[in-house]
């Protein structure tokens, strides 16, 4: 059995000052916009140049030179070229920047009972009843018709923020369930002051006012994504401080983690890549999703411009390469203890947990990974001293899910799943161990420099 990591670490300020900035990028980002705009800026601060720019100078590119790529302000792939020709194969650390959330409708703005409401279609798993009577943030963005964007957050700052209504338990009739909201039910309540002078629609004639004064008209909302998620920052979470309550920590840790240790990379043996991918959360669809096939054509043109192009090149490097699906799993639950076999699943202070195989029932939708692919990483993670855990996520036939690594593996190369373990993954707040985030970057720094078999 794993030792507690805390044993590990007498020293623990490299772990809490890791952690600070950790929980700074959650408390600052909290859309997949906002995540993927922090990695453009770190990467440019850290020597990365932009493939677009590149393409468009006509550029090339060599050995230890730094690259990333965005697509559609919503994911972003970094790479550090490497000295071995790209059809040796790449190692690649994936997180998805999507969280489940609230999104506003393209048409939100209503008027009931005297307030100004907004109407919210969720994104992703959620237990629903969670999503009422606490303080919500809208954070999002706005394209005018003149393709102008207006960035739009509001519940940030501490003395202003948007939520949900729930019902008193005076008026509850029955037993009580524990998610009896419906969908259609999560509305936002925006005001409750009216315009005096407006002909009808008062209430929601006031909020519009406002909007004006931010250069939004109503129609806007059709060409807007505006989320509403948990306003507020991440903290230190326990008396002890070991651990950090944030939103959106599936995944953003493994992002956040990722990207950090891709900051470390200098002149690679492999090329390296981190890839920072959305709407996993709704099955990895749409052309920021991983299904996409951006990933792909973007690999192509970072080989173009290090003369290394070719369909056959692509495929070899694509078919050769080790991937980390790097996302969250389930950390055994000390009050939910019955939905997990606490020999075989994480726990928190264990370090990074990998999941041979995730899916359902009998691995249904499951990446299996192989275990010459496991010894390798084994072999690298015990040499650089790195804590990890062997695991799954639940007891067999309790439930399940899925991450990217299914479909990274369809180009033919070897994926595991790694990742933090969570505590309450995919509720507003969700709790991790400071220590497991730590090993989780240092694992991303060793997988980097993993020599490709
Ligand atoms: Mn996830
Ligand atoms: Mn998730």
């Amino acid at each position: 059995m794993e030792t507690n990591l805390w044993e590990k670490y007498k020293d623990t300020k490299e772990v809490f000052d890791f952690c600070d900035g950790y929980k700074e990028f959650l408390s600052n980002n909290k859309t997949e916009r906002e995540c993927a705009k922090f990695a453009v800026d770190l990467a440019e601060k850290n020597g990365f140049q932009n493939l677009q720019t590149l393409m468009e100078q006509k550029k090339t590119l060599k050995a230890g030179d730094k690259v990333y790529a965005v697509n559609m302000d919503k994911s972003v792939a970094l790479f550090v070229i490497g000295t071995m020709p790209f059809e040796s194969g790449l190692n690649i650390v994936g997180a998805h920047i999507d969280s489940p959330r609230l999104d506003l409708k393209a048409k939100p703005l209503y008027e009931s009972q005297g307030f100004c409401m907004l109407d919210t279609h969720y994104y992703g798993g959620i237990k629903k009843y969670q999503w009422t009577a606490s303080p919500l943030a809208l954070h999002g963005v706005i394209v005018k018709k003149d393709g102008s964007k207006i960035d739009f957050v509001v519940g940030e700052n501490d003395d202003q923020v948007v939520g949900i209504s729930d019902l008193l338990p005076h008026l509850e009739k029955g037993p009580e369930k524990k998610d009896e909201i419906n969908g259609e039910d999560l509305n936002i309540i925006a005001g409750n002051m009216a315009k005096v002078d407006a002909k009808d629609n008062k209430f929601k004639a006031f909020i519009l006012d406002i909007l004006k004064e931010k250069g939004i008209e109503e129609d806007d909302f059709f060409s807007a994504e505006i989320e509403a998620v948990p306003a507020g920052k991440a903290r230190d979470f326990g008396l002890d401080k070991s651990m950090i309550i944030g939103y959106g920590q599936d995944d953003r840790v493994c992002a956040y983690t990722g990207l950090m240790a891709i900051m470390k990379v200098e002149n690679p043996t492999h090329t390296v890549c981190n890839l920072l991918v959305d709407k996993e959360e709704i099955g990895s669809v749409g052309a920021t999703g991983m299904h996409s096939k951006w990933f792909e054509n973007t690999v192509a043109e970072v080989m173009n411009l290090c003369g290394e192009y070719s369909e056959l090149a692509l495929r070899r490097a694509l078919n050769r390469s080790n991937m980390l699906s790097s996302d969250v799993t389930a950390a055994v639950d000390p009050n939910f203890t019955a939905a997990f076999n606490p020999a075989t699943d994480a726990h928190f202070a264990k370090g990074i947990s990998f999941n041979k195989f995730t899916g359902a029932y009998g691995k249904s939708g499951a990446n299996d990974a192989n275990p010459e692919f496991i010894a390798t990483l084994r072999q690298k993670l015990d040499e650089e001293n790195v804590a990890f855990q062997a695991t799954e996520m639940g007891k067999v036939d309790q439930g399940g899910g899925g991450t990217i690594a299914y479909i990274m593996a369809k180009f033919g190369m070897n994926v595991i799943d790694a990742g933090v373990p969570v505590l309450n993954m995919h509720a507003r707040w969700e709790i991790t161990s400071k220590v497991d985030v730590y090993e989780a970057y240092r694992a991303y720094v060793a997988f980097y420099n993993i020599k490709i078999k």
